[in-house]
């Protein structure tokens, strides 16, 4: 077992936020592990599971790695488990910090050997954080990769992917999105069922995210009423979004939805219940009929433009 740490990239650290993340990650854990760091690239527009996996797979077993770090976009969410079960690791998710010699020495005088990869990810919804100590190496460990600082990762090895999998992908469908990726946004503007059917998103909400040049999301109950797609749910079993801004409108802040929100850095809240949990979060917040403040929002940003 080496001391290197392999990163795998479906995007471009220079292109992708989380990318970038996940290369600062890499970095600095080969930095501590005192190994080499390679970065392996997948195409992700010929992305196959199980060729995708037999590459890395075989890369895997030449390079002996102590960790393989990977993104929380969907391709690595699958892969991820897989990989650990193959190489005979470890595997988490949603992981926010890695430590490789951290100060637990109740764990350790509790027989874990020094120098096991330990990682922290959050748990019940967010409300709380695990420090989980790996036993198996390598450690396969799909990231909250946002929350690392980014870095970069030298040159890239584009893996060959060879056909002849036991699956076949016959159809592909994209689904028209005709906006950039809710985890790399910005700002979002956020909608809940306080929102009350499909005209409040299109009417009040989808105008003011284009003053505000944001992105909409929405919580579960808002995607499952059908008021708007599946693809735009924030939360525990939806996307984890980093923005500098997320107005969470008509959104009660159940601890599923804060779980996808923990790394914005300011959440703004409108919401006619004051004692709705997700004044307990916000910097701003307002008591108020979203219907009665979205318009005059709306006016004030109009005047601001003009
Ligand atoms: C295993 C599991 C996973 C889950 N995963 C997720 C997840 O990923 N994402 C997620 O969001 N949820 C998730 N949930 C559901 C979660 O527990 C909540 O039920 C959900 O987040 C509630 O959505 P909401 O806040 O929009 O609706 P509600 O809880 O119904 O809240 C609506 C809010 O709107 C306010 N309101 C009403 N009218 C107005 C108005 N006119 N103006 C302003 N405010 C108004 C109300 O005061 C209220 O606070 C999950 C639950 C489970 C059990």
């Amino acid at each position: 077992m080496s001391n290197d740490v392999a990163v795998v990239l479906f995007a471009h650290p220079e292109s992708d936020r989380a990318a970038a993340g996940l290369a600062g990650a890499g970095q600095r854990l080969a930095q501590q592990l005192g190994g080499a760091l390679h970065a392996l690239a997948i195409d992700p527009e010929q992305y196959q599971p199980e060729e995708a996996l037999a590459a890395l797979v075989e890369t895997c077993h030449a390079i002996d790695p102590r960790a393989v770090l990977l993104s929380n976009d969907a391709y690595s969410q699958e892969i991820a488990p897989r990989l650990a079960h193959r190489l005979g690791g470890s595997a988490c998710g949603d992981v926010v910090k890695i430590d490789v010699e951290p100060a637990l020495s109740r764990l350790e005088s509790a027989g874990w050997r020094a120098g096991a990869t330990f990682v922290t990810r959050q748990v019940y919804g967010g409300k709380a954080l695990a420090t989980i100590a790996l036993k198996r190496t390598p450690a396969v460990l799909w990231l909250r990769a946002r929350s690392f600082e980014p870095g970069s990762v030298g040159e890239v090895r584009r893996l060959q992917v060879r056909p002849g999998a036991r699956t076949r992908i016959v159809e592909r469908t994209r689904q028209a999105q005709g906006e950039a990726r809710l985890e790399d946004a910005r700002v979002i503007v956020s909608g809940g069922r306080g929102i009350g059917g499909v005209e409040g998103f299109q009417q009040e909400l989808r105008p003011l995210a284009q003053l505000l040049g944001a992105q909409i999301a929405a919580s579960r109950a808002a995607c499952d009423a059908g008021w708007v797609p599946p693809t735009l749910q924030v939360g525990q079993t939806g996307k984890k979004v980093a923005p500098d801004l997320y107005l969470a409108i008509g959104i009660t802040g159940a601890s599923q939805h804060m779980a996808g929100i923990s790394e914005a850095r300011q959440i703004v809240a409108i919401n006619i219940d004051r004692d709705a949990p997700i004044f307990k979060h916000c910097r701003f917040g307002i008591v108020e009929d979203y219907r009665k403040v979205v318009p005059l929002l709306r006016q004030k940003l109009e005047a601001v433009r003009r």
